[in-house]
């Protein structure tokens, strides 16, 4: 039977092509979307109030009759219409924008209806711009029966005119038995209302309704809509993670013998953090089916030891790796650290970036197919002609830069019939407990909750580009005492060219006012060989000070560099604010950041630079940046095509979390059918995440 909420808008009367690309636009296919859009605010114009009760800032509505009406050209043109009714008082309606025709409708004598803001004017209560009425008879005017619903719309499509169609697709929403599919059972224990009941409340609540919780999405209407949907797409990640796992990978034991060598080389020992994940990833390992782990831990916790123990494991075993990393600089690094610890240990390490071409580019390919040890590159390595002989883990660095998809596209390199390599991602977007048990429910996550010992902690300061002068001096004075800086320009535009622009405008700059210190540049547009030369004398103090792009934002390791600088640091989130600044507190000496900023700076903005000058723990910020600003951002939205919810909101909705998860492993084992529809009503029947 087809499901009638997947009947196209179309169906619904006086809706052609070109309405139907406005609400494209919105996102609007299909009757559910239309049910599954919800108003952004309401109206209350279920009564009418006396101008006597009315009060500055609430939203209201009057009924009066014009008493005067007065048209000034002063300064800027304005409309002014008195307004009054029974209760003898008087309200004044003010309009910056106005036609002829409209004046002549409002006459003295005419009787309005009218709507908006209550605002304190200079004798009277009045409202700019109200929306309104003329009222033929005397009779007073019919009220609406609900609040009136105001939906996000867009340009060319009218909110009337949305409401009307939202409406007619209301009427259309199925009996309760068909449309439901949380359990009458778990309804009833967790006081759910059911679902026709919430869209219907949430469309058009009663006169009574409580506006305060509903502008919060805090009333248990929203609340339910918000439940399903968050349940929906956990249930579509356990999916996920289920279809992989009845794959079956190979066991990498290995017989310790290169991890032993490995660890013994290294100057220091291993961190508490770092022996427990490393152990829990070498359970992963052993076991036949595939590895499916997130190792979360902060900038410089010192991931990549773990990394390089997992790619042992695999070695001792007799498989391939391959790792990958978001950009070419951060796959640069891994290279190096790589070959210098293991090469010494005869284990082959292969390259293999976009910009490797040709002659290099066949040879790269032919290392990999004949069975080359290690594989370190960008997202080249998930592209068509890559060919593994035995792939059996695949690490991935900065997991959230990229897609479900990519790193599927990945895995499949490695199978060989059922059997898939295993997967180990790292990231350092540090997110707090709740969200990553949703983000990430697909994967098992440990965290590296301890750094290596001796770290200094790094001092922040804001200072204004008005005092540029004096940071420019500090610069000097750092250099002076043998120790090296950073210098990074930022921009909001993702283009690589204007960053780039930007950065060499500052190494000029800087070179001018540091006459005798030596000042390097490094920026994304420059070729890898170019880069790696620069990042070289940096890293052998020949360069003093690095200008640099947020290109060095992940995985560059100089030590001796104390000092950092972001230019427009108000630009940028916390999270990448946090991790660029992870570039220093390396060393032993204490490291200061300094944050310029172009004044003015919003209050939201002066809030956030705050929460870096308090605190360098990953976790904390990351918990205030959810606070400021909201999930999306944080967990790349963008990239990852996860946490794309149209009525649940992760943080405002994040006490239901613990919920979903519960109700989440009882439905997936009691009842799997209806998880599948669950997901496919919310996530999609095209499941994004479809062959897994
Ligand atoms: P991240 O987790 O940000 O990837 P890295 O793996 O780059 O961190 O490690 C950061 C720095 O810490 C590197 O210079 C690395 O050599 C050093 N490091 C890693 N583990 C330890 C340890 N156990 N003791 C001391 N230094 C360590
Ligand atoms: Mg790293």
């Amino acid at each position: 039977m087809e499901d009638p909420g997947l009947v196209p808008v179309s169906a619904l009367p006086g809706v052609g092509p070109s309405l139907r690309a406005s609400l494209a636009k919105l996102g609007l296919s299909t009757l559910q979307d239309l049910w599954f859009h919800l108003p952004l605010r309401y109206e209350d114009r279920t009564r009418v109030v006396s101008i006597a009760d009315l009060r500055p800032g609430d939203a209201a509505q009057v009924e009066g009759v014009v008493d005067a009406v007065e048209r000034s050209f002063r300064g800027r043109p304005q409309l002014r219409v008195a307004l009054s009714d029974d209760s003898q008082q008087t309200l004044v309606l003010r309009f910056f924008h106005f036609r002829g025709a409209q004046v002549d409708q409002l006459q003295p004598g005419t009787r309005l209806r009218c709507y908006g803001e209550i605002r304190r004017g200079a004798n009277s209560l009045e409202i700019v711009h109200p929306q309104y009425q003329r009222l033929v008879s005397d009779e007073p005017g019919a009220v609406e029966e609900n609040l009136s619903p105001v939906y996000p719309t867009t340009e060319g499509l009218g909110y009337k005119r949305l409401a009307g169609l939202i409406q007619k697709a209301l009427e259309r929403l199925p009996r309760e038995e068909q449309l439901e599919l949380i359990p009458s059972a778990l309804r009833r224990d967790l006081h759910l209302l059911s679902l026709r009941q919430a869209l219907l409340y949430v469309h058009r609540p009663p006169p009574d309704a409580e506006v305060g919780r509903l502008a919060l999405g805090a009333h248990p209407a929203q609340q339910r809509l918000a439940f399903e949907e968050l349940l929906s797409h956990h249930l579509s990640l356990k999916q996920l993670r289920r279809d992989v796992r009845r794959h079956s990978a190979p066991s990498l034991k290995g017989d310790g013998r290169l991890r032993r060598r490995f660890t013994a080389g290294l100057p220091y020992q291993l961190t508490g953090a770092q022996r427990r994940v490393s152990a829990e990833v070498a359970a992963d390992l052993a076991a036949l089916e595939p590895m499916l782990r997130l190792v979360q831990g902060d900038v410089g916790s010192g991931k990549t030891v773990i990394a390089a123990l997992a790619a042992l494991t695999a070695v001792e075993a007799g498989y391939q790796v391959a790792l990958v990393a978001p950009t070419e600089l951060l796959a640069e690094q891994h290279l190096r650290n790589f070959r210098a610890w293991l090469e010494p240990l005869g284990i082959e390490v292969v390259w293999l970036a976009g910009k490797v071409q040709g002659k290099n580019r066949a040879a790269a390919l032919a290392a990999v197919a004949g069975g080359a040890s290690i594989t370190i590159g960008t997202h080249a390595l998930m592209q068509e002609g890559v060919a593994f002989s035995q792939l059996g883990l695949v690490i991935i660095d900065e997991q959230h830069r990229f897609g479900v998809h990519q790193r599927l596209s990945l895995r499949d390199k490695g199978r060989t019939g059922d059997r898939v390599p295993h997967q180990l991602v790292l990231t350092a977007t540090p997110i707090p407990r709740t969200l990553a048990m949703t983000a990430y429910a697909d994967l098992d996550v440990s965290v590296v909750d301890e750094l290596p010992p001796g770290r200094t902690p790094v001092t922040t300061v804001a200072i204004s580009n008005a005092r540029r002068d004096e940071v420019i001096a500090r610069i000097r004075a750092a250099c002076v005492e043998g120790r090296q800086a950073y210098w990074v320009c930022t921009l909001i535009e993702e283009s690589e060219q204007l960053q780039a622009q930007a950065a060499e405008v500052a190494h000029v700059e800087l070179c001018n006012v540091l006459a005798g210190i030596p000042v390097g540049l490094v920026h994304g547009r420059m070729k890898p060989k170019e880069k790696s030369a620069v990042m070289d004398a940096f890293k052998s103090g020949e360069l003093k000070v690095l200008v640099a792009t947020t290109v060095i934002e992940v995985g560059v390791d100089v030590p001796n560099a104390s000092l950092m600088v972001i230019e427009n640091a108000e630009r940028l989130g916390l999270a990448q604010l946090h991790q660029l600044r992870g570039r220093v507190g390396r060393g032993s000496v204490v490291s200061s950041c300094v944050l310029l900023y172009q004044p003015p700076l919003s209050q939201m903005a002066k809030a956030r630079l705050n929460v870096l000058r308090e605190t360098n723990d990953g976790f904390r910020i990351a918990e205030k940046d959810l606070e400021l600003r909201g999930p999306g951002e944080m967990l790349g939205t963008r990239q990852t095509g996860r946490l794309e919810f149209r009525i649940a909101d992760i943080q405002r909705d994040s006490a239901l979390l613990p919920l979903v998860q519960e109700i989440g492993e009882r439905l997936l084992a009691e009842n799997p059918p209806l998880a599948e529809r669950l997901v496919a009503r919310w996530v999609g029947a095209a499941a994004r995440y479809a062959a897994a």
